[in-house]
């Protein structure tokens, strides 16, 4: 745990108390400040009175009285599509809201660091898509080749929740948009940008809303090397805008398709083969193909900002293909669960937007698509492109019709619940061809979370090949 500095005998506001809230709560009590918590849902308020902190019902008038911060979990909107009326009242009170990002990085350093030889450092990955993938593989080879790390963040383990550093450490953090858009403290050292699609539209108030909140872990941020997805006009323009030129190597930029060879430092992976380049020089590579934890055009992506952020670390590049070798990938991601008489099954149940069902649709040649869901804001043209290697579509979830009317050309049948799309799509699948679910839709019309829908498809799997 992270005791948080600077809040030492003063009243501090948790709202929220789910992982990150409770986490933050305890490291608050731990750095000498004294916690009052929040929740709108009486679980959350069980938890934390069991855990034995105060509960303070933020939403009466007075409840911001000698409070010196809010801190906000990352699921409350602070904006849009409305303010929480906890926040706003904080707002009006003149207190500062921010949440646990904010604390960490206002708190990780110590006095010991002074003595140490190498002091930690901080790398933070953002982006839409790939981001726990890049931010696990970084950990993956970080202490495959020996050195300490550390993984938090959106990917399950709490900021605060991690050791303090030792000398050498690195901490590999994955910040969703929500959290990079509240924190008011962000200080990586490396900060990544994966790529840029729509998503959470509703959160940022739009495209622009979401490019800004991402932006902030750069502009604030400062980081001493950014490394960018430049495949979107996004990441071209924030390239563009952090480094002096070309030259400058306190950006790498990096692309899953295109040759980025006119100078400058930049890693990219053309035809499954990763290059980095520097002063328009090759000086290192990687044959990508067949790195079963990394299938995919978009898995290449985040291979080349993994390979960026190790390289900026000092890692050479065979440690870092070796370890690549031996990345096993992470559940609900391009994972292959099962296979049967030239069928494979892989559950891709992540693949909760459509620029993430897309590239999950062209990292393999025929496949039988379970898809469906509650859809997100934006349709589903995103994914036309992507249709070419669909067999037949298998729907679920409640609005399965409206999803299959979105699909032209697709021969689509309406399964609406998982059991129905396995067993019809298993039993309709050829060898060579793949069950694949990528559903292109959050799951919450069905599911509490996108890991349930995933093991569901995963249990229907095994019930269909053991019948
Ligand atoms: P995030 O943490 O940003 O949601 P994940 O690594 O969990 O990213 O992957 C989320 C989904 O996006 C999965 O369906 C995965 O297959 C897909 N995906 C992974 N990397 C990329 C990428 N670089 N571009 C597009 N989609 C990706």
């Amino acid at each position: 745990m992270i005791p948080v500095q600077g809040y030492q005998g003063r009243k501090v506001a948790v709202l929220g108390l789910g992982r990150s809230g409770m986490t933050a709560a305890k490291a608050l009590r731990e750095g000498g400040a004294v916690p009052i918590v929040w929740d709108d849902g009486q679980a959350g308020r069980e938890a934390a009175e069991g855990a034995g902190f105060d509960l303070v019902d933020l939403t009466k008038t007075g409840a911001f009285d000698d409070v010196a911060a809010l801190i906000v979990s990352p699921g409350i909107p602070h904006l849009y599509p409305k303010p929480h009326p906890v926040i706003a009242a904080a707002w009006d009170a003149g207190v500062p809201v921010d949440n646990d990002i904010g604390l960490f990085f206002r708190s990780y350093a110590t006095q010991d660091w002074d003595s140490f030889d190498v002091v930690p450092r901080v790398v933070a990955v953002t982006g839409s898509n790939g981001k726990s993938t890049t931010s696990a593989l970084i950990h993956h080879i970080l202490v495959e080749n020996g050195k300490s790390a550390q993984l938090a963040g959106n990917i399950g383990r709490g900021v605060l929740d991690i050791e303090p550093g030792h000398d050498g450490d690195v901490v590999v953090l994955e910040l969703s948009s929500y959290q990079t858009d509240l924190a008011r403290a962000m200080t990586p050292d490396i900060a990544v940008l994966t790529n840029l699609s729509a998503d959470h539209l509703d959160r940022h108030a739009g495209p622009g809303g979401y490019f800004a909140a991402k932006r902030r872990l750069f502009a604030e941020g400062g980081p001493d090397r950014a490394i960018i997805g430049v495949d979107e006009d996004e990441g071209r323009y924030l390239a563009n805008q952090l480094g002096s030129d070309l030259a400058d190597d306190r950006v790498i930029r990096v692309s899953a398709g295109r040759k980025l060879d006119q100078g400058g430092w930049t890693v990219f992976a053309r035809k499954g083969f990763l290059s980095e380049y520097r002063k328009g020089r090759q000086v290192g590579s990687i044959d990508l193909r067949g790195i079963a934890g990394l299938p995919g055009a978009h898995n290449h992506q985040n291979a080349c900002a993994a390979y960026a952020v190790c390289r900026s670390l000092g890692l050479g590049p065979r440690g870092i293909e070796s370890a690549m070798r031996s990345y096993p990938g992470l559940p609900h991601r391009s994972q292959v669960i099962a296979e049967r008489d030239g069928v494979t099954f892989v559950n891709d149940s992540k693949a909760t937007n459509v620029d993430s069902a897309a590239k999950a649709l062209a990292a393999f040649k025929k496949v039988r698509w379970i898809c469906g869901g509650l859809q997100k804001d934006g349709g589903l043209d995103g994914l036309h492109h992507a249709l070419g290697s669909v067999v037949k579509a298998y729907v679920i979830g409640r609005e399965a019709e409206a999803f299959a009317r979105d699909l032209p050309g697709v021969e689509a049948a309406i399964c609406t619940t998982m059991s129905a799309a396995v067993t019809q799509a298993a039993a309709e699948a050829d060898a060579g061809e793949i069950v694949l679910l990528a559903p292109a839709a959050a799951s919450f019309d069905q599911y509490d979370s996108f890991e349930k829908r995933g093991d569901d498809f995963v249990s229907c799997v095994d019930a269909v090949l053991q019948a």
